[in-house]
């Protein structure tokens, strides 16, 4: 062992070693994986090994797949045998709503080019599947692309590909201390000290203390997971093919062929958080004895799934521990704030995920970015308020428990809420409004009568007409939204105005101005859909989604200059949009100075009512409208005031839903929608926006897109003829039976009574009138391209 190394992976699991193989891949060979016991002595060496494409994610389905491509690669390029069984799987629906999800994830799979999957009836499933009984069943998704592996193999596979082309490795080694230093790490071992540049936590059940020893509190937390292996299983001794993954979600269960029995693992709806402080030092590899209490109702039904079961014994238990974050996601990248420390943890499933979890981080440190979208996963999608423990506790245990349970789109989870509540959370509450959750903050939704449930569905739902209605006042009258969720950043200091016109690609507003201003990376990719303010007293405000808030600032620490502060106000910032035709006459009424001179993209500070306010004259919903920004001591006073001097032109409160659908009519996009990392200034129509005479991050790629031969899909807005559904994002848009793109984000557009998607489509498909058809919640439903912004697409109503 060296002294020196440019990277330090801690943890030989299998994530580890991917990640060591995939950076000796991309040409990093100086680089070693130090492991306290021998590989594979965490959670690895008794996974259940079992593969599977599909994840209700399609960024983890794509990551997936990946990862079970790339099996038969690290077999081959180690020699070591993984024990690789591709088997085919099945996935199994119980009830009418699950069949109709599973049909819509079939088409939402082909979207992200996951095409070897077919829809099964019952009987044709359980010839796949001869063991299983179809009671309840009502259909199945069969995918070639599942099976197992042998995961001591898998490990040492991934790390002896990785010594081959130069990579290091050493057991026994413990690491137990992290001092960072001027330009790196010093990582203390029980074997001596090691310099390096960067540190990859890949520490599975360790991984809060290796965040620890940095001063870093992950989200994250081992859960305990049962499997049992049965004795020799006759029927399927007697098969000449083996028995595929099965996947009964309403079973809670999982099934693999296991030599002449199975192996049944299940999901706890009663789950067990274990070690949340971190698997204990002298853990090794040890196993709980089974808690049978805890999986009764589960064993149950997994006996009754599969008879032939019933009638042998059970060869092994398998009671262990492995991780989860609070949306059951990995832990990927850079820590902000520490520089050149990073994470590959909370791997759920690291045999099914590890390798793309292992691509995505080498590209990362090697490239400064990954190929693909990592927001799913980035360490950065969490903020300060989830190191609390009870907020961990209560989100794993709820994603745990949940694994095999469908959510709906418009289904609220309670797990760690309310946490975060605007200071006119509770009078909004009286006034009937429904919650919703972005990162740790309430957001309203709509406001509804007293005694009103929303009913959780994949179609629309019971508060459809509310929303129309709140629709309505936006677009005829007057609406009222608390929009403390946005995200606000002041920047300062002499340096401010350089500093952002390197950051953003747009041209900055002039004083008492606003802009939208997309954000680049360096790859010409989206970084953010951000709106740039200059209050014209050398302070400037940067606003975006408030769930980005700790990735848009890692993003602006990294590409900081001298003289400048950049200072997020999330804490200190909040306020009320008023919008609607009506809004002018609202907020004149309180205001001291002349609002009336405030233009379109205007702002500036004013005073409405006794709140000191700084005032910008946008709307997302493509309405006059004003957005108050206030102190969070200011916002029930502002919004007394408001409702007060609104209540002769009728206002009302309105939610998000309404902004969504209102959005949408003006075919304006939204982050994680239309705009992620993936996409470009050329796809998404961003490119307007840009100032070209400027140098700014991103500029080569985004100058070498422009001067190319353009995207080969471009973002269109359709009308669906759609009846009781509508678009949500990832279904496929076909020209006959030819697959031209996928819808970004959908929905209903209330006030122009038409089920609307933006969606990115080959660019000969992006013609208005256009004939295309939209898999909706499963069903083909014919559809065509419009003209953007089907609500006043002269924008005079913003405007006047
Ligand atoms: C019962 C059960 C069934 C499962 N079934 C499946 C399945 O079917 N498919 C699937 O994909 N996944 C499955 N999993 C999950 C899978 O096991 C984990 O996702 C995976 O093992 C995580 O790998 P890892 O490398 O992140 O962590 P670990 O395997 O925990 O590895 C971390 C390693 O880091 C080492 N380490 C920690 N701290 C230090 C230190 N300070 N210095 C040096 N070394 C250190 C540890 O010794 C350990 O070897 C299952 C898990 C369980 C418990």
């Amino acid at each position: 062992m060296k002294s020196q190394y440019r990277v330090v992976v801690i943890g030989g699991g299998v994530v580890g070693a991917s990640v060591l193989y995939h950076l000796a891949k991309f040409g990093w060979s100086d680089v070693v994986m130090l492991e306290r016991r021998r590989l594979a002595s965490g959670s690895s060496w008794h996974a259940a090994g079992g593969i599977h494409a599909l994840n209700a994610d399609p960024n983890m389905a794509a990551l997936q797949v990946y990862t079970i491509d790339l099996l038969s690669e690290i077999e081959k390029e180690s020699g070591q045998n993984i024990g690789l069984h591709m088997t085919g799987g099945l996935t199994l629906a119980g009830t009418p709503e699950r069949w109709e999800w599973l049909q819509a994830n079939y088409r939402i799979f082909q979207s992200i080019g996951i095409e070897d999957c077919e829809l099964l009836s019952p009987e044709e499933a359980q010839k796949r599947c001869p063991i299983m009984s179809t009671d309840g069943i009502l259909g199945a998704m069969w995918a070639d692309r599942e099976g197992y592996i042998d995961t001591t193999g898998t490990v040492q596979a991934y790390a002896s590909a990785a010594k081959k082309r130069g990579a290091e490795y050493y057991e026994e080694t413990k690491v137990e201390e992290l001092i960072q230093t001027a330009d790196g790490w010093q990582v203390v071992t029980d074997r001596g000290t090691i310099t390096c540049e960067h540190v990859v936590n890949a520490a599975g059940l360790w991984a809060k203390q290796v965040g620890r020893m940095a001063g870093i509190e992950l989200p994250v937390s081992p859960l305990k997971h049962h499997y049992l292996i049965t004795d020799t299983v006759p029927e399927v001794a007697a098969a000449d093919f083996e028995m595929p993954m099965t996947v009964d979600l309403e079973g809670f269960t999982y099934m693999r062929q296991d030599q002449k029995g199975v192996l049944v693992g299940i999901y706890e709806v009663d789950h067990e958080h274990w070690a949340m402080d971190g698997a204990p030092w002298n853990y090794g590899e040890e196993l709980f004895q089974e808690q049978l209490d805890r999986i009764e109702n589960e064993l149950v039904l997994g006996f009754e799934r599969y008879p032939a079961i019933q009638n042998v014994g059970i060869k092994t238990w398998v009671n262990g521990a492995f991780t989860f974050s609070p949306d059951g996601n990995p832990l990927v990248g850079p820590v902000p704030g520490k520089r050149g420390y990073w994470t590959a943890c909370a791997v759920m499933a690291g045999f099914l995920q590890g390798g793309g979890v292992g691509k995505t981080l080498a590209e990362w440190m090697i490239h400064g970015e990954p190929e693909a979208d990592a927001w799913p996963m980035d360490v950065a999608r969490y903020g300060d308020y989830a190191q609390n423990k009870r907020y961990i506790r209560e989100t794993t245990g709820q994603f745990y428990s949940r694994r095999f349970v469908m959510t709906y789109p418009n289904e609220q989870l309670p797990a760690g809420r309310p946490l975060k509540m605007s200071p006119a959370h509770d009078a909004m509450t009286e006034a009937g409004c429904k919650w919703g959750v972005s990162w740790d903050l309430e957001v309203p939704l709509y406001f509804a009568p007293e005694g009103f449930e929303e009913t959780p569905t994949l179609k629309r739902s019971n508060a459809f007409d509310i929303v129309a209605e709140e629709c309505r006042t936006i677009r005829e009258g007057v609406g009222l939204m608390d929009i403390t969720g946005f995200s606000r950043f002041e920047v300062s200091g002499p340096n401010a105005e350089i500093w952002l016109n390197k950051v953003m690609a747009s041209k900055l507003p002039g004083p008492d101005r606003a802009k939208l201003a997309p954000m680049l990376g360096e790859n010409g990719r989206l970084k953010g859909d951000l709106t740039v303010l200059n209050w014209g007293d050398g302070t400037w405000w940067i606003m975006g989604s408030y769930y980005l808030r700790a990735w848009h600032m890692r993003w602006f620490d990294d590409h900081m200059i001298d003289g400048v502060q950049v200072r997020d106000l999330g804490e200190e910032v909040c306020g009320f949009a008023v919008v609607g035709p009506k809004s002018q006459a609202v907020v004149e009424k309180l205001a001291e100075q002349d609002i009336s001179t405030l233009k379109f993209m205007g702002c500036g500070d004013y005073d409405i009512g006794l709140v000191r306010a700084r005032v910008a004259r946008m709307s997302v919903t493509g309405e006059k409208g004003y957005e108050i920004n206030c102190r969070y001591g200011d916002h029930i006073a502002l919004r007394r005031a408001l409702l007060e001097a609104g209540a002769s032109e009728g206002i009302r409160e309105c939610g998000f839903n309404a902004m969504l659908s209102t959005r949408l009519e003006k075919s304006f996009g939204i982050w994680s929608a239309e705009f992620t990392q993936a996409y470009t200034p050329g796809m998404t129509g961003m490119d307007r926006w840009i100032d070209w005479g400027k140098d700014f991050v991103g500029k080569d790629a985004a100058l070498a897109e422009r001067e190319g031969n353009g995207p080969a899909q471009v973002q269109v807005t359709l009308e669906v003829d759609a009846l009781d559904a509508d678009a949500s994002g990832y279904e496929p848009v076909w020209a006959g039976d030819q697959r031209v793109g996928f819808v970004t984000s959908g929905g209903y557009g209330h006030y122009i009574g038409k089920s609307l998607a933006m969606a990115l489509v080959d660019r000969d498909k992006a013609r208005p009138g256009t004939e295309l058809s939209v898999h909706v919640v499963g069903v083909e439903r014919p559809a065509r391209v419009i003209a953007p912004s089907p609500y006043d697409p002269e924008g005079k109503a913003m405007r006047g």
